[in-house]
């Protein structure tokens, strides 16, 4: 049964959660809901984007306005307009089969006024705005405040951020004091605390998470580079080396936003920018590419990427380091949403290593440090890309038959090894050419080689006949550990096992996988020299040598060891 289904719901709210597919309340949902169902009360909910806040606030939101009525009755204030667009379409969703009786009108500067003034005079019982927008349809008494029963402040810390205290101040002093106000915030910065004291009454404090607190399920990363003239080096290193990334990129000043953005994509990246001096148009229109994948990289600052909402986000890479640290968690939080998990990246220079530490403070959260990848290891992880797409795509018989006869003559003369040396390479030696020789950028004074190298090998009874090869093994490693990807090394996977290494530091984490189970076989895992003679009977299956190997140019990286397999 659908867990909302516990909750004293509407019917019509219930059938809406269930074709949203909502299965069980999210942990914010989980304290907002009932508590709201049950009292007319104030509340500061300290939950992240991503988190099920909307929901959390606007299933109680439907269940308490009167539908017969059309007057205003609640009232939810977001820094940005996408934002507000988002949660009218939310919300909107959640009263679909109310649809004749609820009306939920979104208000938001950049628009025409008159028709937002139209659609509330034909009457809303909810409206969500941003603050500068609201203050003007107050000013001409279109919106009352006087009947609002409900008011969402949404982001409040975001609103605070981008100016809008005066603007709130006002807002609030307005609503009649019968309202009951609900605070969401991703963090508590004094400005948020002092609302939540002038205004608010006996608020009952819920959290999700510490205060200031980045979301769990991102893994924090951070790469050291030699010199500032490297991170555009740096930054193409970490998106190659993720070849599915999907990501946003967040620099400091409009100006470099535009400057990487056209870089990478004069670089071929599929990629666009995102700031203040674009036009609305031009900014909705990156937007739209952005959420429908038709781009993989958004280069953002951070005004202009407030309220981005899109899902799946992988990475989010602050090219530069904000200077206000609660900026970083707004960026982190733009990825892992919906229960998903994300990387956040940093790239820093040696003296900008000290802001890791006050983050890891302020955030609660650790950051480990990656070496940015060598020229071979892009390289390497490119080609098994390639191959592992090649291997995977859906080929279309019907369409391809007419032609097939005619190909399969012209390449009759090749064996098969040559064949796929040749189609391999065509796609591939871009890529090796731009890397061979490309030099080692990591900044090694601060790093303690010895510990780097040191690494502890696994053996782990999951295989090829799991299902798994070494990238999707990894990810499921590091999902089952919450060891982040990058630091599960040298994966090698057999038919019925494999190895790979961790770092010692990481080995109580990945002891975690004896607990679990897959596909009803418990899953064992041990240091891989306990297991030396049963290793060695297997054998078979495992990934290749690229046979780039030899060619490995740095050596401050921890080789590779792909023979080491064979002595097992
Ligand atoms: P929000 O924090 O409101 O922006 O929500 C983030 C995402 O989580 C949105 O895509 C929602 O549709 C989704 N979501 C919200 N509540 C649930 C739930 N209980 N189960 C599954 N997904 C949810």
């Amino acid at each position: 049964m659908n867990e909302f289904r516990n909750y004293p719901l509407n019917e019509w709210i219930l059938k809406a959660i269930d074709d949203l597919g909502y299965q069980t309340p999210t942990p914010v949902q989980q304290q907002t809901i009932p508590l709201l169902l049950e009292q007319d009360t104030d509340v500061i909910a300290l939950a992240q984007t991503g988190t099920g806040k909307t929901a959390a606030f606007g299933i109680p939101m439907l269940q308490k306005i009167d539908i017969k009525s059309r007057i205003t009755q609640a009232l939810i204030i977001a820094p940005t307009r996408e934002l507000c667009l988002q949660i009218s379409n939310d919300i909107k969703d959640l009263s679909k089969h109310q649809r004749d009786n609820i009306n939920v009108v979104a208000v938001y500067g950049g628009a025409n006024i008159e028709t937002q003034i139209k659609q509330i005079k034909q009457g809303c019982q909810i409206i969500a705005a941003t603050p500068g927008r609201l203050v003007d349809l107050i000013d001409r008494k279109v919106v009352k405040l006087a009947e609002i029963r409900i008011l969402v402040l949404d982001e409040a810390d975001e609103m605070l951020n981008m100016g809008f205290k005066e603007d709130i101040d006002y807002i609030i002093e307005q609503t009649s004091q019968q309202k009951q106000t609900w605070l969401f915030s991703a963090t508590m910065p004094n400005e948020v605390a002092r609302i939540a004291k002038n205004y608010m009454y006996n608020a009952v404090e819920i959290s999700v998470g510490n205060k200031n607190a980045a979301a769990s399920n991102i893994q924090h990363i951070f790469y050291t580079i030699n010199q500032n003239k490297h991170r555009y080096l740096a930054l193409k290193r970490i998106i190659d080396y993720s070849p599915d990334v999907f990501g946003i990129i967040f620099c400091r000043t409009k100006i470099d936003t535009q400057r990487v953005a056209d870089m990478l994509i004069k670089d071929g990246y599929s990629a666009d920018a995102l700031h203040g001096d674009l036009s609305q148009a031009q900014r909705d229109f990156v937007m739209k590419r952005f959420r429908n994948k038709s781009i993989q990289l958004l280069i953002a600052t951070d005004v202009a990427a407030r309220g981005i909402d899109v899902d799946n986000i992988t990475h989010v890479i602050n090219y530069d380091l904000p200077d206000d640290l609660e900026v970083y968690t707004h960026r982190s939080g733009r990825t892992a949403r919906a229960g998903k998990s994300g990387i956040s990246v940093a790239i820093v220079t040696s003296s900008e290593a000290r802001k890791i530490k006050d983050l890891e403070k302020f955030a609660k959260t650790k950051f480990h440090r990656s070496l940015i990848p060598t020229g071979i290891q892009v390289c390497e992880k490119q080609l098994l890309h390639l191959v592992d797409k090649i291997k995977e795509t859906a080929v279309d018989e019907e369409n391809i038959k007419d032609f097939l006869p005619l190909v399969l003559e012209r390449l009759e003369s090749l064996s098969k090894e040559e064949l796929i040396k040749k189609l391999v390479w065509e796609e591939f030696s871009r890529f090796y050419t731009y890397y061979q020789n490309a030099p080692d950028i990591n900044n090694m004074k601060d790093v303690d080689v010895s510990s780097h190298r040191q690494s502890v090998r696994l053996f782990l009874n999951l295989g090829e006949m799991d299902g798994f090869n070494w990238q999707s093994l990894k990810d499921y490693v590091s999902d089952v550990t919450s060891i982040p990807n990058a630091f599960i090394k040298n994966m090698d996977v057999k038919k019925s096992f494999s190895f790979f290494e961790v770092s010692p530091g990481d080995l109580d984490k990945a002891m975690r996988m004896n607990d679990g189970h897959f596909n009803n076989r418990a899953v064992k895992l041990q240091k891989a020299e306990t297991v030396k003679k049963e290793g060695g009977s297997g054998g078979g299956g495992g990934r290749k040598s690229s046979g780039f190997g030899k060619r490995r140019s740095s050596s401050d990286q921890k080789p590779r060891s792909r023979n080491r397999s064979r002595s097992y």
